[in-house]
């Protein structure tokens, strides 16, 4: 039947008929709060690039945790900046580690409150890889770097004996790099372990649900493994499955702390031009075990979650990252955007799209307006 009998603004006519025909809700209990922990007493250090988020010490976080949890937000997801970083991750499962101690102090303080913690080892590396770095020098000749050398150099056009020192100094210099050149390598499977012992760390100080976000082939077996051989056979695990190489994680770097010293992550994090290999991650993440399933980032991935709601049945949740709220909120403090109602939209966006899970730096705030 077309128009006119047919004429879908009725329905649109007023709040209470728009109310009743909404085919996405949202609700508070979506909502997973990602909180930054640091060492230190009453720290509430807010990060530059992401105004009304912190970083907080013990006290502080368990105090934002009951704050949450009294609007209704069911869960949070720790992520740890610990007082010294080292080459093999101490900080991410030492018993004493800063997660640990804020899983232990919210478990006792917020008994109701689900606590999850995000598995990853970049922030407690001195070089902010998410696994162990592996430097194979290229052990090449003098003879085969002045090669390399002389393939790159250009023909300069010196007036005087300084001028041609400094030029000869310069192919040094050049030959000596190439010389000493050294080849980075994130070592998959000897990451594996690591990964399995700061998830079973965090199971022991009373996590809820452990979120492996690394982005190594083979770690949610690894860690379930790990876990049942704990002991933690009840423990689930949320993977971070299709997780994307992104520049919109920007923020978050400086809120964790967490930039790589050198290279990048596209050597383990996904292609962002890539939905069918999503699917493939996600299909080997369910087949090792996980039991709830994440695309990361959200927004500019919604199509990865549609697809992946289409094909898989697990919980699925999405992480509306760092970037995507800084975006919100510098358009925000200029008042070339509302706030609260793009806030609002960008969250009924990724609900929209499948994700039954909502990891947001927004879930105090949007959980308080829909309360
Ligand atoms: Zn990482």
């Amino acid at each position: 039947m077309a128009f006119p009998v047919t004429r879908l603004r009725r329905l649109r006519r007023t709040g209470e008929l728009r109310n009743l025909v909404r085919e996405t809700r949202l609700t508070p209990d979506a909502f997973v709060y990602p909180m930054f922990v640091c060492p230190g007493e009453g720290v509430r250090k807010e990060v530059r690039s992401m105004p009304g988020v912190f970083n907080l010490s013990v006290d502080e976080a368990v105090k934002e945790a009951a704050e949450a949890h009294g609007l209704g937000v069911p869960a949070v997801i720790l992520f740890g900046l610990p007082d010294k970083k080292d080459e093999v991750a101490t900080g991410a499962w030492e018993e004493n580690g800063i997660v640990q101690q804020a899983a232990r102090a919210m478990k006792r303080e917020v008994p109701g409150m689900i606590v999850m913690g995000d598995v990853c080892l970049c922030e407690y590396m001195s070089h902010g890889h998410c696994g162990i770095v592996k430097a194979t020098p290229l052990a090449q000749s003098l003879g085969a770097a002045a090669r390399d050398t002389l393939k790159s150099a250009r023909v300069v056009v010196v007036q005087d004996n300084g001028e041609k020192a400094k030029a000869i100094e310069k192919v040094a210099s050049q030959m000596a790099d190439y010389a000493r050149r050294i080849e980075f390598e994130i070592d998959n499977d000897a990451s594996l372990e690591l990964l399995a012992r700061t998830s079973v760390s965090l199971a022991r100080a009373g996590v809820d649900v452990i979120a492996p976000s690394d982005m190594m082939d083979g770690r949610v077996a690894a860690i379930r493994r790990a876990l049942d051989e704990a002991g933690f056979i009840n423990t689930p695990i949320l993977s971070y499955a299709a997780k994307f190489a992104s520049g919109f994680y920007g923020p978050f770097r400086e809120a964790a702390d967490s930039t790589p010293q050198f290279g990048d992550r596209r050597s383990y994090q996904m292609d962002g031009a890539n939905v069918r290999e999503a699917m493939r991650e996600i299909e080997l993440d369910i087949e090792e075990g996980a039991d709830m399933i994440m695309v990361k980032p959200a927004m500019p991935y919604l199509d990865v979650i549609a697809a992946a709601r289409e094909r898989f049945d697990l919980p699925l949740a999405a992480y509306q990252v760092s970037g995507e709220y800084a975006m919100i909120e510098a358009a925000a403090r200029n008042n070339w955007i509302e706030r609260d109602r793009v806030m609002m939209e960008s969250l009924v966006s990724i609900r929209r799209a499948g994700a039954s899970i909502i990891l947001t730096y927004y879930a105090k705030d949007a959980a308080r307006l829909l309360g």
